[in-house]
């Protein structure tokens, strides 16, 4: 053996455990999560289980369901379930990373209207997650969290978090499916204005201004120490920004955070300015283009994809029986 092997050794196993145990511990405090909220989250928990599983898939070497819910009892029981995410996972795809339904969770749990309580639930959870054995690793987890709203008052609150996967291949599968699948049309627009390089296209500039009454603040989930937005983020959405940094486009939570506001704002959304005159046939040639790049990055994980996004099921209530008796 080489000098430096066991080394690598170790540091690949160190690695590995990273990945599959705060794979699990999501999985578990979802699925605790859930059992203890009134309404119905478990489209939720079948969402992060299938795009966790998903993930595993991909990693090198691969984790399959069974080997991350090693708790033999908890696995068999998520099994019965929540079956098609067992089933699906190694040929739908996800349409989020796993830690947007843990937020998606919380903002349920707390109401959208408390920023400071979702703001101190998030840092308390990654704290929680990172924290355990001493061993810290920051795969799965988000490092940002973007809020935004209209400026007015009451306005509703929207939230996004930085994209959280492991690995470039990984993240640029993952921005590719939302571009195509998640992701409001303006903002999948803005962010298939670059390839998953980060060069602009040629054939296509959907880049956006956002209307002057919209605020997106972003903050670090472990401190709350407020961010600058990136200039990504200040090419796509118009935003004014001192800052040099240019994180991967599509990776930021500002995309995430301002997707979900033009969902719900109708009026921002006929608001949104575009930076350059763009045609039809750029933005399905761009399409086109993404959907050959996410071909070919599911071809070099040799994954066989059926053509489908998964879609998170509806779980029947564990008192089936109490209803159909009414
Ligand atoms: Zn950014």
């Amino acid at each position: 053996m080489a000098p430096g092997d066991s080394r690598r050794g170790e540091y690949l196993a160190y690695r590995d455990v990273g990945f599959r145990r705060n794979a699990f511990r999501l999985i578990e405090v979802m699925v605790f999560w859930s059992e203890d909220t009134e309404e119905d989250t478990t489209p939720l928990v079948d969402e992060i289980l299938h795009s966790i599983f998903f993930l595993g898939r991909l990693y090198n070497p691969q984790f399959s369901p069974e080997s991350i819910v090693d708790d033999g009892d908890m696995c068999e029981c998520l099994k019965a379930s929540y079956p098609e995410a067992f089933r699906l996972y190694s040929s739908q795809l996800p349409r989020r990373a796993p830690f947007s339904c843990v937020l998606d969770m919380i903002v349920h749990q707390f109401g959208q209207e408390n920023e400071g309580e979702i703001r101190n639930q998030l840092q308390q959870f990654v704290e929680f997650i990172e924290g355990l054995d001493g061993a810290p690793s920051k795969k799965l987890l988000s490092t940002t969290l973007c809020v935004s709203r209209i400026v007015a008052p009451d306005s509703n609150r929207y939230y996004g978090v930085s994209l959280s996967t492991f690995g470039k291949v990984a993240g640029r599968i993952m921005v590719a499916v939302s571009c195509l699948q998640t992701w409001h049309e303006h903002v999948a627009g803005a962010v298939l204005s670059y390839n998953l390089r980060g060069s602009p296209r040629p054939v296509f500039n959907g880049t956006i201004r956002l209307p002057e009454n919209v605020r997106c603040e972003t903050y670090n989930i472990s401190d709350h120490e407020a961010k600058f937005p990136c200039r990504s983020c200040g090419n796509l959405f118009g935003f004014d920004t001192n800052e040099r940094k240019e994180w991967p486009y599509g990776n930021c939570a500002e995309v995430e955070c301002v997707s979900k506001l033009l969902e719900n704002e109708a009026e921002a959304t006929e608001q949104v300015r575009f930076k350059a005159e763009a045609t039809i046939e750029g933005r399905q040639e761009a399409e086109r283009e993404v959907r050959e790049e996410l071909h070919q990055l599911l071809r070099m994980s040799r994954y066989q994809w059926d053509g489908e996004f998964y879609l998170p099921q509806c779980i029947q209530p564990m008192y089936k029986n109490d209803i159909e008796i009414n």
